[in-house]
């Protein structure tokens, strides 16, 4: 028991952290060279009731609070590469939360319910070869047809596209310009005209699923698409606040790991008749490092206590997003140079983690898109 966390959360706690240290770590080598198996992954996980925590239990999740759902992702945070924190990130914070808050009782029975349960794999296909950070340039076209809507384009960079079930994809579906003319759909992949076209080869992540899509005159049936049509940018941009959110608990345990394993190896390494860690200006570099950990973490319970509240995190979220990207991956080159050559080989785990960490800056909204939405709420 802590300041915020009960022995329920405790419970929950030794779930996911024996579940991270016995279906998830000793398989993370072998998955960084071949894909993680993610209906396998996703099914174990569900059985647990780890793919649903805020989720209503009507459709199999928890149902509990935001301090539940923190629990959770800090756990994730000691997985050993980030690419299976961001798959499963990609099933619960990135293509479901917005089936949960605008969805049917249809989409939440045939599409959220599998999601929570493990049986079917989810992605969020937004990034599209011509749009990236401009996701209002997005070319991806839904025609609506009778009862079905006809989709055509591609998307681009989709996290566990080559194994999803469905796709919780954005397209445009006016030529107004403005928000108001995007719809967000629920696309099943065994659908005629769904192709994977390629799965790409990453400098990190290298267990993660990534994939171009391609949609080839797919026709998908009207009530597929989440909330009413017109909405889905908007929709879109407050489910970007999960996704975002997801990374900020994963970075600071994971960047507080990779600490914990470089001062391991800086105490035993030996130069000039002492060991490393003797160097105070290493010590002092370790403790800008951790107090940068300590406010990422502060800020990221502030937001805990705002989502409970039913605030606007938009602010406070970019900021932590803004703060993660560059914090892991500082902290990641870093550690690999007290490591020195044995850092840099492929052999020592600090080699995967900066390959990892090199992508929160760029992926879910880059750095430069959360200066500026940060400057635009400040009024700059
Ligand atoms: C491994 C990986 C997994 C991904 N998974 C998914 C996924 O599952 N689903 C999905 O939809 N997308 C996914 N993405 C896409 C990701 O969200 C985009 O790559 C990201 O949003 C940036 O878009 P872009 O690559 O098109 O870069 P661009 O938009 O071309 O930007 C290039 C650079 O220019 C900067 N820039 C852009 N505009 C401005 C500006 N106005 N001022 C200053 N600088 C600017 C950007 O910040 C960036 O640094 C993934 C990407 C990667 C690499």
């Amino acid at each position: 028991m802590t300041m915020y966390f009960n022995e329920d959360h405790d419970a929950l706690r030794d779930t996911v952290g024996r579940f991270v240290d016995r279906e998830i770590n000793p398989h993370v080598d072998e998955w960084e060279e071949k894909t993680v198996p993610l209906h396998e992954l996703f099914g174990k996980m569900g059985d647990l009731g780890l793919l649903g925590i805020t989720y209503d239990e009507k459709y199999g999740g928890q149902g509990l609070d935001y301090w539940f759902d923190l629990v959770f992702l800090e756990e994730l945070g000691h997985v050993k590469a980030d690419g299976i924190p961001m798959a499963i990130g990609v099933q619960t914070h990135m293509a479901t939360p917005a089936i949960n808050a605008y969805g049917s009782a249809y989409l939440k029975e045939t599409y959220l319910r599998p999601a929570i349960s493990g049986r079917m794999v989810t992605a969020i296909g937004v990034t599209e070869p011509g749009a990236g950070s401009d996701v209002a340039g997005l070319k991806t076209r839904a025609v609506r047809d009778g009862d079905s809507y006809v989709i055509n384009g591609s998307k681009l960079f989709i996290t566990n596209g080559c194994q999803a079930d469905f796709v919780t994809l954005l397209a445009r579906t006016a030529d107004k310009s403005g928000f108001h003319s995007f719809s967000l759909f629920v696309v099943p992949t065994d659908l005629p005209g769904f192709v994977v076209s390629r799965k790409l080869d990453k400098l990190g992540m290298r267990c993660s699923d990534t994939a171009e899509l391609f949609f080839d005159d797919l026709r998908v049936p009207a009530e597929n698409v989440i909330g009413e049509e017109g909405e889905g940018f908007v929709i879109q941009m407050k489910q970007f606040q999960h996704e975002r959110f997801y990374a900020l608990p994963v970075t600071y345990v994971k960047a507080r790991d990779t600490i914990d394993m470089t001062v391991e190896y800086i105490r035993q390494r030996m130069a000039f008749g002492r060991p490393l860690i003797k160097n105070q200006v290493l010590r002092h570099r370790l403790a800008d490092w951790v107090t940068e950990i300590e406010c990422l973490k502060q800020l990221t319970y502030h937001i805990v206590r705002m989502k409970i509240e039913g605030l606007d995190v938009t602010r406070e979220v970019s900021m932590g997003k803004l703060l993660a990207g560059q914090l892991s991956f500082k902290v990641c080159n870093g550690c690999l140079q007290m490591f020195g050559g044995m850092g840099y080989m492929n052999e020592s785990l600090i080699s995967r983690y900066f390959r990892d960490s090199r992508l929160l800056s760029i992926g879910g909204g880059a750095d430069e898109i959360m200066r500026g939405i940060i400057a635009k709420i400040e009024g700059f």
